[in-house]
């Protein structure tokens, strides 16, 4: 399967997408996951990346849609994949049509984590997060067995440097302007699924496999 996860930050993406990729077997590609190594290695792409991520906004539709077209050729996206934080942005999702359309592909699924703002100043401040493989906790909702330690590697987590409450406004402006009507994009070719996003994340894993199966 071809999905999309959709949502505003803290919506529960990146918490869900190990357990689709491990159900069904999938490429996962994060670009917020991307951007950030990439950032942290100083590459090229990571330093015209930083200014835009540090702020909040959006980092320009080139930059990513260049980032998408190269994993994508990756031997194990070609069944199917998650894409985790893009499209962001209508341009991005028809450049994406444009990529799957020349291999005879479409998006199958495209699932909206719908939650209300107001609860993801907590969640979004509460988060850590291991960076190398981009597993997320929460001081409150989803504690590490040690605090500040990764459950799998033992190696530290650490939080992410846009994960205040302030840039967290920018985030949210971002996401209702710029990625609210990717969704109105997909809708019209009926291929969305509304998941209730403000539950506790075992109920959202199986509205998740309700919707997938
Ligand atoms: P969140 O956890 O808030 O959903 P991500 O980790 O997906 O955030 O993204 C972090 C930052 O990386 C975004 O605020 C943005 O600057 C940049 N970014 C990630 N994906 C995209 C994209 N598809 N288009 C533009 N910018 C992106
Ligand atoms: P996104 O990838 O959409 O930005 P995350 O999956 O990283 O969001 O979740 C943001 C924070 O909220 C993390 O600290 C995570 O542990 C926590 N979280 C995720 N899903 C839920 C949920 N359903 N209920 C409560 N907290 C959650």
């Amino acid at each position: 399967k071809r999905l999309i996860l959709i949502g505003p930050p803290g919506s529960g993406k990146g918490t869900q997408s190990p357990i689709i990729k491990d159900e069904y077997c999938l490429c996962h590609l994060a670009t917020g996951d991307m951007l950030r190594a990439a950032v942290a290695a100083k590459t090229p792409l990571g330093v015209k990346a930083k200014e835009a991520m540090d702020k909040g906004e959006l980092v320009s539709d080139d930059l990513v849609v260049g980032i998408i077209d190269e994993a994508l050729q990756k031997p194990s996206c070609q069944k199917g994949f998650i894409l985790d934080g893009f499209p962001r942005t209508v341009v991005q999702a028809q450049k994406l049509d444009e990529m799957l359309e020349k291999k005879g592909a479409k998006v199958d699924k495209v699932l909206n984590f719908a939650v209300d703002d107001l609860i993801l100043e907590e969640r979004i401040t509460g988060r850590w997060i291991h960076p190398a493989s981009g597993r997320s906790y929460h001081t409150k909702f989803a504690p590490p067995k040690v605090p500040g330690v990764d459950d799998v590697t033992g190696e530290p987590l650490i939080q992410r440097k846009d994960d205040t409450a302030a840039v967290l406004k920018s985030r949210l402006e971002a996401f209702h302007k710029q990625t609210e009507p990717v969704i109105d994009y997909y809708s019209k070719k009926s291929i969305v699924a509304n998941l209730h996003a403000e539950k506790p994340p075992k109920e959202v894993t199986a509205e998740v496999q309700k919707v997938l199966s």
